[in-house]
């Protein structure tokens, strides 16, 4: 079964590229808070810390 991790919509989320071509999900909270693994094993399902993008776009806004 392929299941969708929260990870691929969280805003939280920086997706990086190894040289080698492999895709791994980091998780930009891990830099500020150990509850948090920097690339946590997919898929996650439930988090805390799940934030969707457009709610880090209207922080952003002055
Ligand atoms: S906060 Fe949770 S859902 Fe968002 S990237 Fe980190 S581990 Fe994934």
């Amino acid at each position: 079964m392929n299941m969708t991790s929260l990870c691929e919509a969280c805003a939280h989320n920086k997706p990086v590229i190894s040289s080698s071509g492999s895709r791994f999900l980091r998780c930009m909270l891990s830099k500020h808070d150990s509850r948090y693994a920097k690339y946590p094993p997919q898929p996650i399902v439930n988090c805390e810390g799940f934030q969707p993008p457009e709610d880090s776009k209207e922080r952003a806004r002055p």
